[in-house]
């Protein structure tokens, strides 16, 4: 892919559709999840380009602030940070594929293991390299996806008690429900984890020093699953995960979508509007155009349903989202070329577009849109407090 330019503060050069990043309002949601999960450390989870905001910018700002462990979701994400200068843990959280294992030494990755046959390879590697690896043992309580079942996981524990060349720094699972307004398969999944912790127990030996399992709606709304350490992914970003997880935790949104008016016109009735002539006016109105699209992840799934704000005011996208612009109907209200066009964030005078009224419009998560606004749209870094802003409160 292409990458476009990721500057700070200058934003006249660039097209101007643009993501805000509120580095502030991103440090303030670390603290806030911190405060919260305590004594439990927080492992900022920066994979898809940090959720949208910029891998290298938002691990800066985690490791100024002492996050004590990043974590993604492949090895060439961790790469990129060791590139970029971060020396902090990072861990990967995917699997291991084919002979990366080099790789992540080399990096000093931590990595996440999943089965004897890979904790044998990562020993192997380590000691081929004369180095010590760091891993993380994955333990499957109930999504299916990676990790050694719960109900198998003891030949793993108990090879990963014969470490030459490795270190067992932590071991962790991963909850599938926790943003469910029913907690009860969390408590499996929970209850799942410690039966399998108990191996330790029963040895007499001390478990390995991070136990970790919540994600962002177990970091709100199930305390006793934060153990040592709780992984913060849409949480540090501002959004909740859903309707049904508690506003325990002060978050705001970090990141803000922005255009701007290029085109205005009066269309006529009987004269339709974009691809498909899906939509047209019963009487004159003027419309303007806006230079964002699919094409940087504004969903043409949202044709029809999305809105934006113009001059403090909301107004329906019609016709059909393009690759590359939307036309948006003000009626018969002002608006002029260069007028500020708000995607996700927050007027001046306060009437605000959120991440998941986007999700509701695509129908589907805010995770999605947040890591679908991709690279061809420029990020600006906000340094200063109270500059640009998210959409509003949340919590
Ligand atoms: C993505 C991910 C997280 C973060 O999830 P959020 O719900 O965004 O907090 C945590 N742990 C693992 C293993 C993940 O893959």
């Amino acid at each position: 892919m292409l990458n476009y330019p990721t500057i700070s503060h200058t934003t006249d050069i660039l097209r101007p559709t643009q993501v805000e990043i509120n580095l502030p309002r991103l440090a303030a949601n670390y603290r806030a999840i911190q405060a919260h999960a305590a004594p439990a450390a927080v492992m900022p989870i920066l994979k898809a380009n940090a959720y949208g905001h910029g891998l290298v910018e938002v691990a800066r700002l985690m490791q100024s602030l002492g996050a004590p462990y990043l974590g993604v979701a492949f090895l060439e994400e961790g790469i990129l940070l060791r590139e970029a200068g971060i020396t902090i843990p990072i861990l990967v959280l995917g699997g291991i594929i084919g002979n990366q294992i080099p790789l992540f030494l080399a990096h000093d990755l931590t990595l996440t293991a999943s089965s004897v046959d890979k904790l044998g390879q990562i020993e192997a590697a380590a000691r081929a390299m004369g180095v010590r690896a760091k891993v993380h043992l994955k333990i499957d309580t109930g999504m299916e996806r990676i990790g050694v079942h719960y109900y198998s996981a003891g030949p793993l524990l108990e090879a990963s008690l014969a470490c030459d060349h490795f270190q067992v720094e932590g071991i962790f699972s991963h909850f599938a429900n926790a943003d469910a307004a029913d907690q009860s398969y969390s408590q499996l999944q929970l209850d799942r984890f410690h039966g399998v912790l108990d191996f330790y127990a029963a040895r007499g030996l001390p478990p390995p020093p991070l136990r970790h399992i919540a994600n962002s709606a177990a970091i709100a709304g199930f305390p006793a699953s934060h153990l040592d350490m709780v992984r913060a992914g849409i949480l540090l970003y501002g959004v909740y995960p859903s309707a049904d997880v508690p506003r325990t935790i002060a978050v705001r949104p970090a990141l803000s979508w922005k255009s701007r008016v290029v085109y205005f016109k009066v269309v006529q009735p009987g004269h339709p509007v974009s691809y498909g002539s899906t939509w047209q006016s019963d009487h004159p109105v003027r419309v303007v155009t806006v230079p964002v699209g699919y094409g940087d992840g504004y969903f043409r799934a949202m044709s029809g349903r999305a809105e934006v704000i113009i001059r403090g005011q909301r107004y329906p996208v019609v016709g059909r989202v393009c690759m590359d612009q939307i036309m948006v109907n003000i009626e018969w209200a002002t608006a002029y070329n260069g007028d500020e066009v708000i995607l996700i964030g927050q007027a001046e005078d306060g009437a605000a577009i959120t991440v998941e009224e986007l999700a509701e419009w695509a129908g589907t998560i805010p995770w999605e849109i947040l890591t679908n606004v991709n690279t061809r749209v420029p990020r600006v870094f906000v340094e200063a407090q109270g500059v640009g802003g998210g959409a509003g409160e949340q919590g």
